[in-house]
This record gives structure tokens, sequence and C-alpha cells, in this order.
């Protein structure tokens, strides 16, 4: 460097930076591009964590699979221990919907107003056999063949009633699915 040649502090790093990327032959804007890029890429993954660890569910039961909701929120389940019991009694601060029981065709609209008005990203889960084929009503006139007819669900859980356990197992694999490490 010509010490004759005054450098402002920008000026340096530039001449610093460029001087030890040559022994790797790296572009001199690499470790520029890099930084600006490190805070995007942190801030992804600490968003995806707090997806994976702030499921709230949205308060609400349509028939008898709603009972066992209820024993899903007992001690004897513990779901607080994996923080799925901060059910929210407003959609706009709920992110999944546990469609417990059947749905009757004049209660479509309302779940789905409930649906559009959750945040975003949203989840459903189809619990219990009404929820995901119509259940015992598979041929009743005024019942839908499931909840996947009207809305996007992400995890079925089978049973007539489904146990609490298998709603635990459904949540936890729905943090799977929203951390990215499963897709179907
Ligand atoms: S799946 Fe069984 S327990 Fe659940 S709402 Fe239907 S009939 Fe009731």
């Amino acid at each position: 460097m010509n010490d004759d040649v005054q450098l402002n502090a920008r000026q340096e790093m530039d001449m610093l930076v460029a001087d030890s990327l040559k022994k790797s032959k790296a572009k001199p804007n690499v470790a520029f591009a890099k930084l600006s890029d490190l805070s995007k890429v942190m801030s992804k993954g600490i968003v995806e964590w707090s997806r994976v660890n702030s499921l709230w569910p949205l308060q609400f039961g349509l028939a008898c699979c709603a009972m066992e909701l209820m024993d899903f929120g007992s001690a004897r389940v513990d779901a607080e221990r994996k923080g799925f019991l901060l059910f929210r009694a407003t959609p706009r601060q709920a992110d999944v919907m546990l469609v417990a029981g059947w749905v009757t065709k004049s209660m479509v609209p309302e779940v789905k107003r409930l649906y559009e008005q959750m945040s975003q990203p949203r989840y459903v889960i189809a619990f219990g056999e009404c929820a995901t084929c119509g259940g015992p009503w598979w041929e009743s006139y005024n019942i839908i063949k499931g909840i996947d007819q009207v809305l996007p669900v992400d995890v079925y859980v089978a049973g007539c009633p489904p146990r609490p356990e298998n709603l635990f197992s459904a949540l936890m694999k729905l943090q799977k699915k929203v951390g990215g490490k499963i897709e179907y």
C-alpha cells in the first residue's frame, strides 16, 4: 500500500478484505454479500422456530369429539408440556383449527369464515372420523363428507371418538410439517 495515499475507513476495509480474499481467490464482495444475507438467514430460522413452538389452536368444538378435546386439556395428557394448550377464543390469535365433530352444510360458511379470520400461515387438523370423512353420517343429507371438502387439511386423526393422545401426536406431526421436516 502506498503510504502517501489517504484512505477513509470504508476504503481501508475494502482493501483489507480484498487482500485477505486473494488467498482464497474468492470475489471481493463475497464477505459482504454473506454478511448481508446473514440477518435474513438468522431471522428465517427464528421465525420458523417460533412457528413450530407456538401452535395456538382455535377454541371451538362441533360435536361429541369436542369432549375428547376437553380431555386433551386434562392433567393426564399434560399437553402443556409441549405448549399446545394456548387455546385462543378469537381466530385472529389462532393458527391451528381443530375440527372436532361433524360439519353440517349449514355450518360450512361459519367454519370457513373462522378459518379465513385466522392468522397466516394457518393449519387444519381433522379430529375424528366425522371431520375426516363424515363418519357414521356418511350418507346423511346434511353433513359433509369431511372438512377437506372445504378447507385444506394438514393432519387427520382417526377414531370415533379419537383419543386425546392421538391429538397430541397429530400436533407433533404438524410441528414437523411446519418445521419443513415432513411434506405430505
Ligand atoms: S367421530 Fe364419533 S365421537 Fe367424533 S363427532 Fe363423530 S360420531 Fe362423535
